[in-house]
């Protein structure tokens, strides 16, 4: 197979006429050989308008965890649409939705509904600022927050703004961002304890803000004991331990990386994965922090907040991701794909690194050796990753350029293995 491309750059570049970019997300923008055109998806196959079929592991940047038509959750959808859309009230669904989630999710005492992982944040973060009475926020290096101007601080930095790893300067991530949102955001490197416990013993951190798991700057696993040492200084100095669980809910288990990595924060933040692309978000987390919410002074709105249909898709998500053997199914695929991919480096004398969970995992092209934090994925060769996985889409194969690898229960073995064959035929023409 050799895909061709043709249709979508055209249309793509008529787009433009309308659109910025002809696209409606900076993260779509710029993207080889094109900005793709879909016209259809199905189970683990995207269909594009030059007739391509793809094998996708974007998965939309995450969310479709039960591959792109699960019966079960068109069915529910389909069904509520006829019961209506937005009832600016509430309904039994979400009802159900929050009781799955507290019942999947240690940290879930309470659960409040949002429609994007952005404002799940800065929900998050309002509420700790609320409790504590305090206002810095620690984030780190390369963890991604979703676009507001108060969080999108050193997601993707480069060169010497970045200062030493050992104290990083924050650095802003867009231009038309208000410098003065970030004067409270304060930036550390990750996987390092003994930063996060000097900053926090100052006592006026409100909150520390991270992914558990990296996986928005490769799939870096936290080193042993770093968690465990950041929940004990965030409980020794009364800060509130946010994990953004945007990525890694209801992905990697179905109590996130929180159960899989055996640490409970005080709240934490799920999207994606949550409703298989529709658009539902959550912050869950302590009943005496959530609780704040109900009639006090601090302010949560959304038009779109639990929406019907969505709840509706969260809930027949939620039930079939808490079926037995469905994560297991998962990891073993999962596993296939990574060792698959590894020897297909390696039989090709490529260097790089595949870490990560098997439904999340990264490619690291040019690594030696498993990165501990961002510093260690500026020496990705992303160019050459560029090159690589635009030869996979002429296979056939829809991976992120980043480097990440999203895994749904669609992807069977066989799938799994047109995919390593797919690479080692797209690594014979690279090299
Ligand atoms: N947090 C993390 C860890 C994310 O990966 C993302 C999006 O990719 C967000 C937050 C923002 O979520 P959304 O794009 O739904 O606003």
């Amino acid at each position: 197979m050799s895909a061709v491309f043709d249709r979508s750059r055209e249309r793509v570049a008529a787009a433009t006429r309308h659109m910025p970019g002809g696209v409606s997300s900076h993260f779509r923008y710029g993207v080889s050989p094109t900005p793709l055109v879909f016209e259809r998806a199905d189970g683990v196959y995207l269909h594009d308008i030059d007739g391509n079929r793809l094998i996708d592991y974007y998965l939309a940047l995450g969310p479709m965890i039960l591959g792109h038509t699960p019966p079960d959750v068109i069915a529910a959808a389909r069904a509520q649409l006829d019961r209506g859309i937005l009832y600016g009230g509430q309904s039994e669904l979400e009802f159900e939705a929050a009781r799955l989630v507290c019942e999947m999710v240690p940290c879930a005492e309470r659960v409040r509904f949002c429609a994007s992982g952005t404002e799940a944040d800065q929900l998050a973060l309002r509420l700790s600022r609320a409790v504590t009475g305090r206002d810095v926020i620690v984030k780190f290096e390369g963890h991604y927050h979703g676009w507001m101007d108060s969080v999108l601080w050193s997601t993707a930095p480069t060169g010497n703004a970045m200062g030493p790893e050992s104290g990083p300067t924050p650095v802003g991530g867009s231009a038309g961002q208000d410098s003065l949102a970030g004067r409270n955001t304060e930036v550390l490197s990750w996987n390092r304890p003994e930063q996060v416990i000097d900053r926090l013993a100052r006592g006026d951190v409100a909150a520390v803000l991270m992914e558990a798991a990296m996986c928005n700057s490769g799939a870096i696993m936290p080193l042993p004991g770093y968690l465990e040492a950041v929940r004990e200084a965030c409980t020794k100095h009364g800060t509130i331990l946010i994990f953004d669980e945007v990525i890694t809910g209801f992905r990697v288990g179905p109590g996130g990386a929180q159960k899989r990595l055996g640490v409970t924060p005080d709240l934490a933040v799920f999207a994606k994965a949550i409703a298989n692309g529709f658009a539902v978000a959550a912050v869950a987390g302590r009943a005496d922090i959530m609780d704040q919410l109900a009639g006090g002074n601090i302010i949560h709105g959304g038009t779109y907040n639990a929406q019907a249909v969505n709840m509706a898709a969260t809930v027949a998500t939620l039930q079939r991701l808490a079926t037995p053997g469905i994560y297991e199914r998962m990891e073993s695929r999962g596993q296939r794909l990574m060792q698959g991919l590894a020897k297909a480096f390696a039989d090709a004398g490529v260097t790089a690194t595949v870490t990560g969970f098997p439904q999340i995992f990264h490619v690291g092209l040019g690594l030696e050796a498993p990165a501990v934090n961002y510093r260690d994925m500026i020496r990705v060769d992303r160019a050459g990753y560029v090159r690589l996985t635009t030869l996979l889409l002429k296979h056939g194969v829809r991976a992120l350029e980043r480097g990440a690898w999203f895994l749904s229960t669609e992807h069977d073995e066989a799938i799994v293995d047109a995919t390593i064959a797919a690479m080692r035929a797209a690594l014979a023409e690279w090299t």
